[in-house]
């Protein structure tokens, strides 16, 4: 019997595709990676993934873990190498296992899609806070394996501030029941934080405890328009002072990335023409009136102090979910616009500006022809730093490959030298494998690799993907 043939007698009918039916499954969303594999499996319960990595384990296959398909560094998709694994897909394990508002918590299976857990939150009056644009697909598994960021990290931390438990079927195929809803638990090493960002490298999520909050009872939300990241940074710091926690998002964006979205996407309104725009949203449980005249103040304060060009509050629900899809089209317009190079860095908050300045005078220096887009999760220091070249020009490049290459070096060098991370939400996947190589030092990366060895002794889990393959300590 063969292996696919042999996981099917493991599992219920249609669990099991092979041939051109796996096709979706082997591109990554940006539709520059195509692998392949032996199969694709579709496991309903924890007990169906562990029969998976038992025979895998036992016949030495590689697997890879797949959650949604929307992260952008490769890693959820495989290479085209020539031992093709098999993908386990958690797509058919998506129940809501269990709600406990009063104790702010909800047990679900890793495939949930994360727009639905965050609906399930909200019936029963709580928020799931991770929020990002890709929410209506990606997957619980997906964004903890990730630790993804999103728009609402500046109040309630990256995914790995809002996982309580998990439940892992191990690389031998053991189920490591850690399921608790605890907010303090300090028995031994907190096993869950090893899963959490290891991109499907030491273990299958099968389930999570999230945390959940108190449910925003109002929002106040507002589009401004500024002239430089600099000015920016005053309205954050301003912003911080005269509301706190109430300050949930403060995204920033190039003119040049807003164009892109609107051409997109040309049913949206387009805002005042200014260099820098920003979303800014505030939340609290008052009544709207409340946040919105604080918000009205503080602009109105950063207008006479001359930091902001122009500012619009959200009238209504349509206008503030017109503001959010400016937002959130920016990654469909850099899939389709042009040819981009995305980098995904970090610095201290209070060197924004500083980073936006140099790798953009670097960049132009090196690429005169490209086009630079950003958009920044400008409130943790994070910035998505795009160089865009038009597809003409692209094609003409006689050394692509080379091309990724110098604008990875100059723009990871420039957060670098501010002390920063080339990484700063989407991860490592298979694409930034020699970049974490180069720019770890030897005992973090030696440490890394031990740490695989100790869970994954055969390295039979997302091979490839974070650390280079197989590669042991002497
Ligand atoms: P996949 O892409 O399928 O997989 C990602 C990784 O997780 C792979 O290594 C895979 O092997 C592993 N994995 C998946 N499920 C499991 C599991 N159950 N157990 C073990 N490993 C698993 N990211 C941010 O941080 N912030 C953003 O604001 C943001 N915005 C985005 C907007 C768009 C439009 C898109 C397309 C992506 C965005 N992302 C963002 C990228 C982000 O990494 C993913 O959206 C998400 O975290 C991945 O979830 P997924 O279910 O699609 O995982």
């Amino acid at each position: 019997m063969d292996f696919p043939a042999q996981l099917s007698s493991l599992l219920p009918a249609g669990a099991v595709l092979t041939g051109d039916d796996m096709s979706a499954y082997l591109q990554d969303w940006w539709g520059r990676q195509t692998g392949s594999a032996l199969c694709v499996t579709l496991p309903k319960t924890t007990e169906d993934v562990a029969a998976i990595v038992r025979a895998c384990a036992d016949a030495g296959h590689a697997i890879v873990p797949q959650g949604g398909r929307t992260g952008l560094t490769g890693a959820g998709v495989p290479g085209a190498g020539d031992r093709p694994p098999v993908i386990l897909s958690l797509s058919r394990m998506r129940r809501i296992r269990k709600i406990d508002a009063i104790n702010g918590s909800v047990d679900v299976d890793a495939g949930c899609v994360l727009s639905d857990v965050q609906s399930a939150a909200i019936a029963a009056d709580r928020l799931f806070p991770v929020s990002l644009g890709a929410e209506g697909s990606c997957q619980i598994g997906g964004i903890i394996s990730t630790n993804a960021g999103g728009t609402n990290v500046l109040r309630y931390g990256t995914t790995r501030e809002n996982v309580l438990g998990l439940e892992v079927v191990l690389p031998d195929g053991t189920i490591w029941d850690g399921m608790k809803a605890l907010r303090k638990d300090n028995s031994g090493y907190a096993l869950r934080h090893m899963f959490i960002g290891a991109e499907g490298t030491l273990g299958i999520i099968t389930g999570a405890v999230l945390k959940l909050h108190p449910l925003p009872k109002a929002h106040a939300t507002a589009w401004v328009g500024v002239s430089d990241p600099e000015l920016a940074l005053r309205l954050l710091n301003r912003l911080q002072s005269c509301c706190g926690e109430r300050l949930t998002t403060f995204e920033l964006m190039n003119a040049e990335q807003l164009a892109s979205v609107i051409a997109h996407r040309p049913v949206v309104a387009s805002p005042a023409d200014t260099p820098w725009h920003l979303l800014i949203e505030l939340a609290d449980m008052s009544a709207p009136e409340f946040i919105s005249e604080m918000l009205l103040a503080a602009l109105g304060a950063a207008m006479n102090a001359g930091e902001i060009l122009d500012a619009v509050i959200a009238q209504n629900g349509i206008q503030r979910d017109n503001f959010w899809a400016l937002r959130h089209g920016t990654a469909d317009a850099n899939r389709n616009v042009g040819h981009l190079l995305p980098a995904d860095i970090s610095v201290p908050v209070s060197a924004v500006p500083q980073f936006l300045n140099a790798a953009s005078a670097a960049v132009r220096d090196r690429f005169p022809g490209a086009e630079i887009v950003v958009v920044s999760h400008m409130g943790d220091g994070n910035v998505h730093f795009g160089v865009r070249f038009s597809h003409r020009d692209w094609s003409s490049y006689d050394d692509p490959a080379g091309t990724v290459v110098a604008v990875r070096t100059i723009v990871n060098g420039c957060a670098d030298a501010l002390g920063g991370s080339f990484t700063a939400e989407h991860g490592i996947g298979r694409k930034l494998v020699d970049e974490l190589r180069t720019r770890t030092d030897q005992a973090g990366y030696q440490s890394m690799q031990r740490l695989k060895d100790a869970f994954d002794p055969h390295g039979i889990m997302n091979p490839g993907c974070v650390l280079r393959e197989r590669e042991k300590v002497s």
